[in-house]
């Protein structure tokens, strides 16, 4: 086990998406550029986003996670979780 908490993970997810979300999925209703598929949306670091773990029920990890717009976030299966 690690000493990562949360919060650390939370920071660097923020870092490596930087202030964007991280959200491409197709099916998502997200702003996005044409021919692209991110989500165009932007948030300050205590803004509105949401740490999205892609596996439901895992650890928060940087690589097991990802920022998510709240809009965006509320369109995953995992809301909530
Ligand atoms: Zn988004
Ligand atoms: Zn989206």
């Amino acid at each position: 086990m690690s000493l990562t908490t949360r919060e650390d993970v939370r920071l660097k997810v923020y870092q490596r998406c930087g202030g964007r979300c991280e959200c491409v999925r197709s099916h998502c209703q997200h702003p996005r550029v044409v021919g692209g598929s991110r989500c165009t949306r932007t948030f300050s670091y205590d803004g509105k986003w949401e740490l999205h773990r892609l596996t439901a029920g895992s650890e928060y990890t940087v690589s097991g996670c990802e920022a998510l717009c709240v809009e965006c976030h509320k369109q995953t299966q995992s809301y909530g979780g």
